[in-house]
């Protein structure tokens, strides 16, 4: 097996990165790519064994890195931006090739972002103050420590941008990380290794460790030594990482899938409206946060529907490459098997297909949006991660809410009103850990993100993602406490 592939025209090391060296392992796994169902190359497949390397690499790094002084790992973060931003060409087209999302989302969002997640927690953390209480005269001086080695799981559907919201508050609070990329997508950890280590990131501080998460993850998230845990990705796979991490008590931050509505009233902008619902097919409707179960108040659900599809006939699918393309394809054949028996199941169960309602290849799957389903039916409550939407009307703000908070998850929920009081009434009856009023998918980075119920666990984002990489200190020093210490 070749330890480099050219993706793209980059390269790309196909082996782990563990304790500042490349590891091999004898067996791998074929990473294909979305866009043609082609082979990209054959990727170093870990075992437990290499998951004990890297452990061993970050406890060994630990204590070094944990001692730097925060300028210096300040410094150490902002040239690794640096070095994301000399490489946005690169990073993006290994990205498409890798999981199928737009290059022009990629060169002008997200690989920007990238680097900004990087540059904003090591701004972050000069800024992290030390607070000081005083009780009776003792001093209560609260600091936060680096909590050792964490590992860091992450998902296919924005692998570097999801990766690196994990990955720099980590290591700016002073941890050493294990990184475990999807096996659907493992390039870009890959190259992000590279660019640390260029940045003069000490061996151990980061690995990376490939492989599937079923052959790989429990000797991960089991392992003693191991101090966070935060994981991004399916319900499933979380409950099986609580259960492993439980033998440790291992604190974990889990950002899960979520069912997220769009409340469309009839006091809305219904072309403000439409624009926030056709949005929910970007990344071939592959978003997390993705709002999938359009509610629309029954005045105007016709006209909504009517506008809905008209702009939806104008989006391009095809090549996430050209530059004209509004949606891709999905990630893997498997995932579109999956796609299409949700639509099938439904249509069996009376589902009517107001557009698609089927794939186009083995690679595409045609944007759809379903009505007459049922409240309690599968393809209202379940997860699709596809582009398939759902249509239900309301009739009234109890109902619209009643409907909205009717599944397991609460992740986000995006409002569509032209009634301010209205969207205050609604969003403090939504469980949800984001809503959006009026727009969509915009967040600061020192607000929090996550999900409630089964969306997740912990919140991500400024003083949230240290509180969880750290362990809080509190130290009271006695009135006087030096006076007989000479
Ligand atoms: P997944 O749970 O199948 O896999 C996620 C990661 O977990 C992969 O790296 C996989 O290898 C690893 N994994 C699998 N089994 C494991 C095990 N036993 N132990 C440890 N690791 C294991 O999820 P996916 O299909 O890659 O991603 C899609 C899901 O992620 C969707 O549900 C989506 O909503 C969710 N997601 C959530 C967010 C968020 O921030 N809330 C963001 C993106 C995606």
């Amino acid at each position: 097996m070749p330890d480099n592939i050219v993706v793209g025209g980059v390269s790309v090391d196909t082996r782990h990165w563990i304790g500042g060296r490349r590891v091999a392992s004898s067996e791998t796994f074929t990473d294909v790519s979305p866009i043609d169902g082609g082979t990209i190359g054959e990727i170093s497949r870990g075992t437990a064994l290499e998951a004990a390397a890297a452990v061993a690499a970050a406890k060994a790094a630990f204590p070094a890195w944990a001692a730097t002084s925060r300028a210096e790992r300040a410094r150490i973060l902002h040239a690794i931006a640096d070095g994301v931003e000399k490489r946005i060409e690169e990073l993006s087209i290994v990205e498409t090739t890798d999981n199928g999302a737009l290059l022009r989302s990629h060169r002008r969002g997200v690989i920007p972002r990238v680097a900004h997640n990087f540059r904003f927690f090591a701004d972050w953390l000069l800024k992290l103050e030390h607070e000081d209480f005083e009780t009776r005269g003792h001093t209560n001086h609260v600091s936060w420590d680096p909590a050792g080695p964490s590992v860091l799981i992450t998902p296919w559907n924005a692998p570097l941008m999801l990766a690196t919201w994990k990955v720099a508050p980590a290591l700016a609070a002073g941890n050493t990380v294990v990184l475990k990329p999807a096996e659907w997508s493992p390039l870009t950890a890959s190259l992000l290794a590279d660019i640390a280590a260029e940045a003069g990131l000490p061996a151990g501080v980061l690995n990376v460790v490939q492989g599937y998460g079923s052959e790989i993850g429990d000797a991960l998230t089991s392992h003693p030594d191991v101090r966070r845990i935060s994981f991004t990705g399916s319900v499933p796979t979380a409950k099986r990482i609580a259960e492993s991490a439980a033998g440790h008590l291992t604190p974990l931050s889990l950002e899960l899938g979520g069912k997220s509505p769009l409340l469309v009233f009839a006091d809305a902008d219904l072309d403000l409206a439409v624009d926030l619902a056709v949005e929910q097919y970007d990344n071939a409707g592959q978003v997390c946060l993705a709002a999938t179960r359009f509610l629309v108040e029954e005045s105007v659900a016709e006209e909504f529907t009517r506008r809905f599809v008209e702009k939806a006939a104008t989006l391009t699918q095809g090549d996430p490459r050209d530059e004209t393309t509004d949606i891709g394809p999905n990630i893997h054949p498997r995932q579109l098997e999956k796609i299409d028996a949700f639509v099938q199941r439904a249509l069996a169960a009376g589902a009517r297909a107001v557009i698609g309602g089927h794939r186009k290849d083995t690679q595409y799957y045609a944007p759809t949006l379903l009505t007459d389903v049922a409240q309690d039916s599968e393809i209202v409550q379940e997860e699709v991660f596809g582009p398939v939407l759902t249509l239900q009307t309301f009739s009234t703000e109890e109902e619209a809410v009643r409907l909205a908070n009717d599944t397991r998850f609460g992740l986000a929920a995006t409002l569509a009103t032209g009634d301010a009081e209205r969207a205050e009434r609604v969003t403090e009856q939504l469980v949800a850990g984001t809503v959006w009023v009026n727009c969509f998918f915009v967040r600061d980075l020192q607000a929090p993100f996550g999900g409630s119920r089964h969306s997740g666990v912990g919140r991500e984002g400024g003083t949230w993602s240290f509180d969880f990489y750290c362990d809080v200190k509190n130290t009271v020093t006695a009135p006087n406490g030096w006076k007989n210490h000479g």
